[in-house]
Protein backbone atom coordinates (compact mmCIF):
# COMPACT_ATOMS: atom_id res chain seq x y z
CA UNK A 1 0.00 0.00 0.00
CA UNK A 2 1.06 3.41 -1.47
CA UNK A 3 0.28 5.43 1.54
CA UNK A 4 0.40 2.99 4.52
CA UNK A 5 1.43 4.61 7.50
CA UNK A 6 2.99 3.28 10.62
CA UNK A 7 0.92 5.70 12.62
CA UNK A 8 -2.20 4.04 14.19
CA UNK A 9 -4.98 4.41 12.20
CA UNK A 10 -6.91 7.75 11.91
CA UNK A 11 -10.23 6.33 11.99
CA UNK A 12 -9.11 3.98 15.23
CA UNK A 13 -8.11 6.87 16.92
CA UNK A 14 -10.08 9.75 19.39
CA UNK A 15 -9.63 12.71 17.17
CA UNK A 16 -11.59 14.67 19.85
CA UNK A 17 -9.19 17.04 21.45
CA UNK A 18 -9.15 18.99 17.87
CA UNK A 19 -11.55 21.85 17.72
CA UNK A 20 -12.66 21.40 13.57
CA UNK A 21 -14.01 24.55 11.61
CA UNK A 22 -17.60 24.53 11.94
CA UNK A 23 -18.03 21.49 13.67
CA UNK A 24 -19.75 21.95 16.99
CA UNK A 25 -23.03 20.25 15.98
CA UNK A 26 -22.84 17.41 18.43
CA UNK A 27 -24.56 15.14 15.21
CA UNK A 28 -21.58 16.67 13.01
CA UNK A 29 -20.31 13.66 11.27
CA UNK A 30 -16.22 12.48 11.97
CA UNK A 31 -13.88 14.08 10.06
CA UNK A 32 -12.84 12.67 6.67
CA UNK A 33 -9.54 10.97 7.34
CA UNK A 34 -7.58 11.71 4.60
CA UNK A 35 -3.78 10.53 4.39
CA UNK A 36 -2.55 11.60 0.73
CA UNK A 37 -3.43 13.82 -2.44
CA UNK A 38 -2.75 13.04 -5.98
CA UNK A 39 -3.33 15.60 -8.83
CA UNK A 40 -7.34 16.30 -8.74
CA UNK A 41 -7.76 13.45 -6.28
CA UNK A 42 -7.45 13.27 -2.42
CA UNK A 43 -6.94 9.88 -0.70
CA UNK A 44 -8.58 8.62 2.12
CA UNK A 45 -7.55 6.48 4.87
CA UNK A 46 -9.47 2.90 3.63
CA UNK A 47 -8.02 3.88 0.19
CA UNK A 48 -10.76 5.79 -1.43
CA UNK A 49 -9.91 8.64 -3.81
CA UNK A 50 -12.18 11.53 -4.10
CA UNK A 51 -11.86 14.23 -6.48
CA UNK A 52 -11.70 17.29 -4.86
CA UNK A 53 -14.07 19.27 -6.41
CA UNK A 54 -14.00 22.79 -4.68
CA UNK A 55 -10.05 22.87 -4.80
CA UNK A 56 -9.55 21.81 -0.71
CA UNK A 57 -11.60 25.41 0.20
CA UNK A 58 -10.38 27.07 -3.48
CA UNK A 59 -6.70 27.29 -2.69
CA UNK A 60 -5.29 24.63 -4.73
CA UNK A 61 -4.57 25.35 -8.54
CA UNK A 62 -2.26 22.91 -9.76
CA UNK A 63 -3.24 19.85 -8.54
CA UNK A 64 -2.11 18.02 -4.89
CA UNK A 65 1.62 17.14 -4.73
CA UNK A 66 2.62 18.70 -7.43
CA UNK A 67 6.17 17.34 -8.09
CA UNK A 68 7.88 20.97 -9.09
CA UNK A 69 6.16 22.77 -6.03
CA UNK A 70 6.79 19.35 -3.52
CA UNK A 71 10.72 19.80 -4.69
CA UNK A 72 10.79 23.20 -4.58
CA UNK A 73 9.59 23.33 -0.98
CA UNK A 74 11.77 20.62 -0.10
CA UNK A 75 14.82 22.05 -1.53
CA UNK A 76 14.48 25.38 0.14
CA UNK A 77 14.11 23.72 3.81
CA UNK A 78 17.10 22.61 3.31
CA UNK A 79 18.25 25.77 2.70
CA UNK A 80 16.48 28.68 4.82
CA UNK A 81 13.14 27.49 6.54
CA UNK A 82 12.34 30.75 8.41
CA UNK A 83 13.66 34.23 9.24
CA UNK A 84 11.54 37.30 10.45
CA UNK A 85 10.73 39.77 7.74
CA UNK A 86 11.44 42.75 10.06
CA UNK A 87 15.00 44.34 9.11
CA UNK A 88 16.11 40.94 7.14
CA UNK A 89 14.88 39.67 3.83
CA UNK A 90 15.65 36.57 2.07
CA UNK A 91 15.68 35.75 -1.94
CA UNK A 92 12.42 33.79 -2.21
CA UNK A 93 10.76 36.80 -1.20
CA UNK A 94 12.63 39.27 -2.95
CA UNK A 95 11.99 36.96 -6.23
CA UNK A 96 8.41 36.59 -5.45
CA UNK A 97 7.77 39.76 -5.39
CA UNK A 98 9.31 40.59 -8.56
CA UNK A 99 7.56 37.95 -10.45
CA UNK A 100 3.94 39.08 -8.91
CA UNK A 101 4.67 42.59 -9.87
CA UNK A 102 5.49 41.62 -13.13
CA UNK A 103 2.10 39.98 -13.55
CA UNK A 104 0.18 42.76 -11.51
CA UNK A 105 -1.21 46.01 -13.13
CA UNK A 106 1.63 48.45 -13.27
CA UNK A 107 0.36 50.80 -10.60
CA UNK A 108 0.71 48.33 -8.38
CA UNK A 109 4.52 48.26 -7.13
CA UNK A 110 4.58 47.60 -3.42
CA UNK A 111 4.60 43.68 -1.68
CA UNK A 112 3.43 43.52 2.04
CA UNK A 113 3.56 39.57 3.23
CA UNK A 114 1.44 38.51 5.63
CA UNK A 115 -0.06 34.83 6.36
CA UNK A 116 -3.51 34.26 5.03
CA UNK A 117 -6.59 36.07 2.93
CA UNK A 118 -8.04 37.55 6.20
CA UNK A 119 -4.87 39.01 7.07
CA UNK A 120 -3.94 40.02 3.62
CA UNK A 121 -7.45 41.97 3.56
CA UNK A 122 -7.15 43.08 7.80
CA UNK A 123 -3.65 44.43 6.43
CA UNK A 124 -5.63 46.03 3.04
CA UNK A 125 -7.99 47.94 5.28
CA UNK A 126 -5.78 48.94 7.93
CA UNK A 127 -3.46 50.82 5.52
CA UNK A 128 -6.55 52.18 3.54
CA UNK A 129 -7.48 53.59 6.81
CA UNK A 130 -3.90 54.74 8.19
CA UNK A 131 -3.04 56.45 4.72
CA UNK A 132 -6.03 59.03 5.19
CA UNK A 133 -4.74 59.41 8.22
CA UNK A 134 -1.02 59.76 7.11
CA UNK A 135 -2.68 62.26 4.93
CA UNK A 136 -4.26 64.63 6.77
CA UNK A 137 -7.88 63.37 6.47
CA UNK A 138 -8.36 61.47 9.14
CA UNK A 139 -12.35 61.69 8.91
CA UNK A 140 -11.99 59.63 5.93
CA UNK A 141 -12.99 56.51 8.34
CA UNK A 142 -15.70 54.41 6.27
CA UNK A 143 -15.32 51.28 4.63
CA UNK A 144 -17.89 50.97 1.98
CA UNK A 145 -18.35 47.04 0.89
CA UNK A 146 -21.15 44.70 -0.89
CA UNK A 147 -24.00 42.97 0.33
CA UNK A 148 -22.93 39.31 0.64
CA UNK A 149 -19.60 40.26 0.56
CA UNK A 150 -17.55 37.48 2.83
CA UNK A 151 -13.69 38.56 3.28
CA UNK A 152 -12.20 36.76 6.41
CA UNK A 153 -12.83 35.65 10.08
CA UNK A 154 -10.82 38.24 11.80
CA UNK A 155 -12.47 40.86 13.05
CA UNK A 156 -11.76 43.66 10.34
CA UNK A 157 -12.47 41.42 7.52
CA UNK A 158 -15.60 40.33 9.65
CA UNK A 159 -16.56 43.73 9.96
CA UNK A 160 -16.28 44.13 6.10
CA UNK A 161 -18.26 41.15 5.24
CA UNK A 162 -22.08 41.24 5.33
CA UNK A 163 -23.91 40.28 8.76
CA UNK A 164 -24.14 36.57 8.57
CA UNK A 165 -24.17 33.31 10.88
CA UNK A 166 -20.68 33.71 10.91
CA UNK A 167 -20.58 36.82 12.40
CA UNK A 168 -23.81 37.02 14.04
CA UNK A 169 -21.87 36.70 17.74
CA UNK A 170 -19.25 39.44 17.28
CA UNK A 171 -21.35 42.27 15.83
CA UNK A 172 -20.55 44.77 19.13
CA UNK A 173 -16.88 43.88 18.32
CA UNK A 174 -17.37 45.30 14.58
CA UNK A 175 -16.74 48.48 12.93
CA UNK A 176 -19.67 49.96 11.21
CA UNK A 177 -19.57 49.47 7.15
CA UNK A 178 -21.59 51.30 4.53
CA UNK A 179 -23.49 48.20 2.43
CA UNK A 180 -24.05 48.26 -1.71
CA UNK A 181 -26.25 45.74 -3.10
CA UNK A 182 -24.83 44.25 -6.33
CA UNK A 183 -27.58 45.28 -8.40
CA UNK A 184 -29.84 43.25 -10.28
CA UNK A 185 -28.48 44.08 -13.32
CA UNK A 186 -24.80 43.25 -12.99
CA UNK A 187 -25.42 39.56 -12.08
CA UNK A 188 -24.18 37.47 -14.96
CA UNK A 189 -26.74 33.96 -15.04
CA UNK A 190 -26.53 31.68 -18.10
CA UNK A 191 -29.85 32.06 -18.05
CA UNK A 192 -31.03 34.75 -20.35
CA UNK A 193 -34.01 35.61 -18.03
CA UNK A 194 -31.74 36.20 -15.20
CA UNK A 195 -28.48 37.63 -16.53
CA UNK A 196 -28.65 41.59 -16.07
CA UNK A 197 -27.73 44.03 -18.64
CA UNK A 198 -25.28 46.07 -16.82
CA UNK A 199 -27.27 49.00 -17.44
CA UNK A 200 -28.73 50.29 -14.42
CA UNK A 201 -26.05 53.10 -13.19
CA UNK A 202 -24.73 52.79 -9.78
CA UNK A 203 -27.39 55.24 -8.16
CA UNK A 204 -26.97 54.37 -4.39
CA UNK A 205 -23.32 54.64 -4.64
CA UNK A 206 -23.30 58.04 -6.58
CA UNK A 207 -25.54 59.42 -3.87
CA UNK A 208 -24.04 58.23 -0.94
CA UNK A 209 -20.74 59.68 -2.86
CA UNK A 210 -22.66 63.03 -3.11
CA UNK A 211 -23.70 63.21 0.55
CA UNK A 212 -20.66 61.43 2.44
CA UNK A 213 -17.83 61.08 0.02
CA UNK A 214 -15.49 62.92 2.08
CA UNK A 215 -15.67 60.51 4.88
CA UNK A 216 -15.06 57.37 2.63
CA UNK A 217 -12.13 55.69 3.17
CA UNK A 218 -11.87 52.68 0.79
CA UNK A 219 -14.24 50.82 -1.03
CA UNK A 220 -13.70 46.65 -0.74
CA UNK A 221 -14.85 43.86 -3.23
CA UNK A 222 -14.83 40.71 -4.48
CA UNK A 223 -13.89 41.43 -8.15
CA UNK A 224 -16.25 39.76 -10.78
CA UNK A 225 -17.66 36.74 -7.84
CA UNK A 226 -18.52 37.12 -4.00
CA UNK A 227 -17.73 33.53 -3.42
CA UNK A 228 -18.73 32.42 0.10
CA UNK A 229 -21.75 35.17 -0.15
CA UNK A 230 -23.28 32.32 -1.98
CA UNK A 231 -21.38 32.08 -5.59
CA UNK A 232 -22.35 35.48 -6.90
CA UNK A 233 -21.01 36.30 -10.04
CA UNK A 234 -20.98 40.11 -11.48
CA UNK A 235 -20.43 42.04 -14.49
CA UNK A 236 -17.32 44.06 -15.35
CA UNK A 237 -19.13 46.85 -16.05
CA UNK A 238 -20.19 47.13 -12.72
CA UNK A 239 -16.35 46.67 -11.46
CA UNK A 240 -15.94 49.69 -14.12
CA UNK A 241 -18.01 51.73 -13.11
CA UNK A 242 -16.69 51.21 -9.27
CA UNK A 243 -13.63 52.30 -10.22
CA UNK A 244 -14.72 55.26 -12.13
CA UNK A 245 -16.06 56.42 -9.18
CA UNK A 246 -13.74 56.02 -6.79
CA UNK A 247 -11.41 57.70 -8.94
CA UNK A 248 -14.00 60.95 -9.45
CA UNK A 249 -14.01 60.55 -5.59
CA UNK A 250 -10.21 59.69 -4.82
CA UNK A 251 -11.31 56.67 -3.05
CA UNK A 252 -9.05 53.90 -2.12
CA UNK A 253 -10.24 50.67 -4.30
CA UNK A 254 -9.24 47.31 -2.74
CA UNK A 255 -9.65 44.00 -4.96
CA UNK A 256 -10.28 40.83 -2.21
CA UNK A 257 -8.84 38.53 -5.10
CA UNK A 258 -7.84 36.01 -2.19
CA UNK A 259 -10.52 33.63 -4.12
CA UNK A 260 -10.70 35.19 -7.49
CA UNK A 261 -6.50 35.57 -7.87
CA UNK A 262 -4.57 32.80 -9.70
CA UNK A 263 -6.67 32.18 -12.54
CA UNK A 264 -9.67 30.95 -10.73
CA UNK A 265 -11.96 33.45 -13.14
CA UNK A 266 -10.16 32.95 -16.45
CA UNK A 267 -7.84 35.67 -16.49
CA UNK A 268 -4.63 35.86 -13.61
CA UNK A 269 -6.70 37.80 -11.77
CA UNK A 270 -10.28 39.07 -11.83
CA UNK A 271 -9.25 43.16 -11.80
CA UNK A 272 -8.17 41.60 -15.44
CA UNK A 273 -12.05 41.24 -16.49
CA UNK A 274 -12.92 45.39 -16.73
CA UNK A 275 -9.51 45.86 -16.87
CA UNK A 276 -8.94 48.02 -13.90
CA UNK A 277 -6.55 48.64 -11.20
CA UNK A 278 -7.32 48.16 -7.64
CA UNK A 279 -5.25 50.82 -5.04
CA UNK A 280 -4.71 47.38 -2.73
CA UNK A 281 -5.05 44.00 -4.00
CA UNK A 282 -5.59 40.59 -1.26
CA UNK A 283 -4.12 37.40 -2.57
CA UNK A 284 -3.61 34.23 -0.12
CA UNK A 285 -4.99 30.78 -1.92
CA UNK A 286 -3.66 30.21 -4.85
CA UNK A 287 -1.01 32.11 -4.15
CA UNK A 288 1.15 28.76 -3.37
CA UNK A 289 -0.93 26.71 -5.25
CA UNK A 290 -2.39 25.75 -2.24
CA UNK A 291 0.44 24.05 -0.14
CA UNK A 292 1.17 26.87 2.56
CA UNK A 293 -0.19 29.70 4.35
CA UNK A 294 1.08 32.88 2.26
CA UNK A 295 -0.71 36.29 1.53
CA UNK A 296 0.41 39.26 -0.09
CA UNK A 297 -1.20 42.71 0.21
CA UNK A 298 -0.33 44.67 -2.62
CA UNK A 299 -0.52 48.30 -3.22
CA UNK A 300 1.12 51.83 -5.27
CA UNK A 301 3.62 54.18 -4.74
CA UNK A 302 0.49 56.72 -4.06
CA UNK A 303 -0.29 54.90 -0.82
CA UNK A 304 3.38 53.58 0.31
CA UNK A 305 4.37 57.38 -0.22
CA UNK A 306 2.33 58.05 2.38
CA UNK A 307 3.42 56.20 4.95
CA UNK A 308 7.59 57.77 5.04
CA UNK A 309 8.33 59.70 7.40
CA UNK A 310 11.24 60.89 9.51
CA UNK A 311 10.23 59.35 12.65
CA UNK A 312 7.77 56.71 13.31
CA UNK A 313 4.53 58.61 13.23
CA UNK A 314 2.91 57.36 9.83
CA UNK A 315 4.75 54.03 10.67
CA UNK A 316 2.53 51.20 9.25
CA UNK A 317 2.97 48.70 12.64
CA UNK A 318 1.74 45.87 11.45
CA UNK A 319 3.69 41.79 10.96
CA UNK A 320 3.52 38.33 11.53
CA UNK A 321 5.66 36.37 12.88
CA UNK A 322 5.43 34.27 9.86
CA UNK A 323 5.47 36.92 7.59
CA UNK A 324 6.97 35.96 4.28
CA UNK A 325 7.60 32.43 5.11
CA UNK A 326 10.78 31.48 2.50
CA UNK A 327 8.93 28.22 2.36
CA UNK A 328 5.77 29.72 1.45
CA UNK A 329 7.75 31.82 -1.16
CA UNK A 330 9.36 28.83 -2.47
CA UNK A 331 5.98 26.97 -3.26
CA UNK A 332 4.39 30.34 -4.37
CA UNK A 333 7.60 30.47 -6.59
CA UNK A 334 6.77 27.00 -8.00
CA UNK A 335 3.64 27.75 -8.64
CA UNK A 336 4.10 30.75 -10.98
CA UNK A 337 6.71 28.05 -12.85
CA UNK A 338 3.58 25.86 -13.48
CA UNK A 339 1.73 28.68 -14.89
CA UNK A 340 4.35 30.48 -16.25
CA UNK A 341 5.73 27.00 -18.37
CA UNK A 342 2.40 24.62 -18.67
CA UNK A 343 -0.33 26.87 -20.33
CA UNK A 344 -2.20 26.75 -17.44
CA UNK A 345 -4.87 30.08 -17.92
CA UNK A 346 -5.33 28.14 -21.66
CA UNK A 347 -6.25 25.45 -20.01
CA UNK A 348 -8.80 27.04 -17.57
CA UNK A 349 -10.22 28.37 -20.70
CA UNK A 350 -11.15 24.91 -21.73
CA UNK A 351 -12.39 23.89 -18.57
CA UNK A 352 -14.46 27.12 -18.67
CA UNK A 353 -15.42 26.26 -22.42
CA UNK A 354 -16.65 22.17 -21.28
CA UNK A 355 -18.23 23.76 -17.88
CA UNK A 356 -20.16 26.13 -19.77
CA UNK A 357 -21.52 23.47 -22.10
CA UNK A 358 -22.71 21.03 -19.46
CA UNK A 359 -24.31 24.04 -17.37
CA UNK A 360 -26.13 25.39 -20.19
CA UNK A 361 -28.23 21.90 -20.56
CA UNK A 362 -29.11 22.36 -16.73
CA UNK A 363 -30.95 25.76 -17.46
CA UNK A 364 -34.52 24.73 -17.83
CA UNK A 365 -34.57 21.83 -16.04
CA UNK A 366 -37.19 22.33 -13.30
CA UNK A 367 -34.63 21.63 -10.59
CA UNK A 368 -32.51 24.75 -11.87
CA UNK A 369 -32.91 28.11 -10.29
CA UNK A 370 -30.25 29.07 -11.22
CA UNK A 371 -26.85 28.61 -13.43
CA UNK A 372 -23.50 31.07 -13.46
CA UNK A 373 -20.25 30.35 -14.70
CA UNK A 374 -16.77 31.84 -14.71
CA UNK A 375 -13.28 30.79 -15.87
CA UNK A 376 -12.99 27.35 -14.23
CA UNK A 377 -16.09 27.82 -11.49
CA UNK A 378 -19.60 26.15 -12.47
CA UNK A 379 -22.48 27.09 -10.10
CA UNK A 380 -26.02 25.27 -10.17
CA UNK A 381 -28.63 27.14 -7.97
CA UNK A 382 -31.05 24.31 -7.08
CA UNK A 383 -35.05 25.37 -7.18
CA UNK A 384 -35.66 24.05 -3.34
CA UNK A 385 -35.61 25.24 0.43
CA UNK A 386 -33.79 28.63 0.61
CA UNK A 387 -32.31 27.77 3.85
CA UNK A 388 -29.43 29.76 3.69
CA UNK A 389 -25.73 28.36 4.14
CA UNK A 390 -26.92 26.14 6.68
CA UNK A 391 -30.12 24.71 5.18
CA UNK A 392 -29.77 20.70 5.42
CA UNK A 393 -30.06 20.16 1.84
CA UNK A 394 -26.11 20.94 1.84
CA UNK A 395 -25.25 18.08 3.85
CA UNK A 396 -27.57 15.82 2.31
CA UNK A 397 -25.65 16.63 -0.69
CA UNK A 398 -22.29 16.53 0.12
CA UNK A 399 -23.18 12.98 1.59
CA UNK A 400 -24.32 11.90 -1.21
CA UNK A 401 -21.98 13.35 -3.36
CA UNK A 402 -19.17 11.53 -1.16
CA UNK A 403 -21.19 8.36 -1.63
CA UNK A 404 -19.89 8.89 -5.54
CA UNK A 405 -16.26 9.70 -4.64
CA UNK A 406 -16.81 13.47 -5.48
CA UNK A 407 -15.66 15.94 -2.28
CA UNK A 408 -18.04 18.73 -3.01
CA UNK A 409 -19.52 21.45 -0.10
CA UNK A 410 -22.51 22.79 -1.36
CA UNK A 411 -23.75 26.23 0.42
CA UNK A 412 -27.43 25.74 0.99
CA UNK A 413 -28.96 24.76 -2.31
CA UNK A 414 -26.09 25.77 -3.99
CA UNK A 415 -23.72 23.35 -5.62
CA UNK A 416 -20.30 24.65 -6.74
CA UNK A 417 -17.47 22.78 -8.44
CA UNK A 418 -14.17 24.27 -8.15
CA UNK A 419 -11.63 21.57 -9.04
CA UNK A 420 -7.53 22.35 -9.11
CA UNK A 421 -6.65 23.23 -12.92
CA UNK A 422 -5.60 19.48 -13.88
CA UNK A 423 -9.08 18.39 -13.89
CA UNK A 424 -9.55 16.25 -17.06
CA UNK A 425 -12.23 16.97 -19.25
CA UNK A 426 -13.78 12.98 -18.88
CA UNK A 427 -13.47 14.08 -14.85
CA UNK A 428 -15.36 17.44 -15.78
CA UNK A 429 -18.00 15.34 -17.56
CA UNK A 430 -18.15 12.80 -14.60
CA UNK A 431 -18.69 15.74 -11.52
CA UNK A 432 -21.52 17.01 -14.00
CA UNK A 433 -23.33 13.67 -14.33
CA UNK A 434 -22.65 13.26 -10.87
CA UNK A 435 -24.14 16.46 -10.18
CA UNK A 436 -27.57 16.39 -12.23
CA UNK A 437 -28.35 12.37 -10.96
CA UNK A 438 -28.21 14.41 -7.19
CA UNK A 439 -29.90 17.52 -8.35
CA UNK A 440 -32.85 15.17 -9.23
CA UNK A 441 -32.56 12.76 -6.51
CA UNK A 442 -32.46 15.77 -3.82
CA UNK A 443 -35.20 17.99 -5.55
CA UNK A 444 -37.43 15.14 -6.66
CA UNK A 445 -36.98 17.09 -10.02
CA UNK A 446 -36.29 16.07 -13.61
N1 LIG B 1 -11.41 36.82 1.18
C1 LIG B 1 -12.12 36.00 0.38
C2 LIG B 1 -12.73 36.54 -0.87
C3 LIG B 1 -12.26 34.66 0.71
O1 LIG B 1 -12.99 33.86 -0.08
C4 LIG B 1 -11.63 34.18 1.89
C5 LIG B 1 -11.76 32.77 2.28
O2 LIG B 1 -12.50 32.00 1.77
C6 LIG B 1 -10.91 35.06 2.69
C7 LIG B 1 -10.81 36.38 2.29
C8 LIG B 1 -10.24 34.60 3.94
O3 LIG B 1 -9.14 33.80 3.65
P1 LIG B 1 -8.53 32.83 4.75
O4 LIG B 1 -9.51 31.74 4.94
O5 LIG B 1 -7.24 32.37 4.17
O6 LIG B 1 -8.35 33.64 5.98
Amino acid sequence: MRYASTMPSLAARDTRCIWHPFTQMRTAPPPLPIVAGEGAYLITEDGRRLLDGISSWWVNVHGHCNPHISRSVAKQAERLEHVMFAGCTHPPAVELSERLLAKLPPSLTRVFFSDNGSTAVEVALKMAYQYWANRGEPQRRTFVALKHAYHGDTVGAMSASHDSLFTAPFKPLLFRVERLGVPRDYLSSLDPARDGTASERLAEFENLLAERGSEIAAVIVEPMVQAAGGMLVWKAEMLRQLRRLCDQHSLLLIADEVMTGFGRTGKMFACEHGPVEPDLICLSKGLTGGYLPLAVTVTSDRVYDAFLGKGHSRTFFHGHSFTANPLGCAAALAGLDVFDTQGVLARVSEIEARMRARLRRLVGRRFTHDARQIGGLAILELQTERGGYLADIAPRMGRAFLDRNLLLRPYGNIVYFMPPYVVTDREIEWVFDQIEQVAEEVTGLR
